[in-house]
């Protein structure tokens, strides 16, 4: 309950202007065309079992919405560039941690962990650095999905405050 009503206070405080991204997944305006990209390929990934068992943390949840989106889509490129950029990225497939990051679970989600896996889902050339542009279209897309998780997470909050509500005499 006190857990709850912690994180009720946080995504409340994600809805004050200051945070405030007009309801886009991502920080910078996207065009049409990423939009309909991201789109696609949300759908696309949701029908993979493996991907679409991946879902944020309580922790992560918490860490995204205190940090905002503008931090976490700064984390995302940054991580992006700095472990899967380069023509032959170092321990590649084995770069991105299973958590520790809102970012490092969007990877796997997205299929943006490696780049094996960026061939595979996104047809990534191996042996080649990765472009500005993929790096903000593949940042735009782990926002999105991430902006998504934290809706889901808002959902739940909204129910189960209206369960405990329900129930407040009992349990206090
Ligand atoms: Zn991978």
């Amino acid at each position: 309950m006190k857990m709850m009503k912690k994180n009720r206070e946080k995504i409340e405080q994600a809805d004050q202007p200051s945070l405030d991204v007009g309801g886009d997944p991502v920080v910078q305006p996207l065009d049409e065309q990423t939009a309909e990209w991201i789109s696609e390929t949300l759908n696309r990934l949701s029908h993979s079992h493996f991907r679409s068992s991946f879902h944020l943390s309580r922790h992560d949840l918490e860490y995204a919405l205190e940090k905002g989106p503008e931090t976490i889509a700064f984390h995302a490129r940054d991580f992006l560039r700095r472990r899967l950029g380069s023509v032959h990225p170092l321990k590649d497939g084995r770069q991105t941690p299973w958590r520790g990051h809102p970012v490092f679970t969007a990877q796997h989600a997205t299929a943006t962990c490696c780049r094996g896996c960026m061939n595979r889902w996104h047809h990534i050339p191996l042996g080649r650095p990765l472009s500005d542009e993929e790096i903000n279209r593949f940042s735009a897309l782990i926002m999105a999905w991430i902006a998504r998780e934290v809706e889901i997470a808002q959902a739940d909050v909204d129910n189960t405050n209206n369960v405990d509500s329900a129930n407040n005499d009992e349990k206090q």
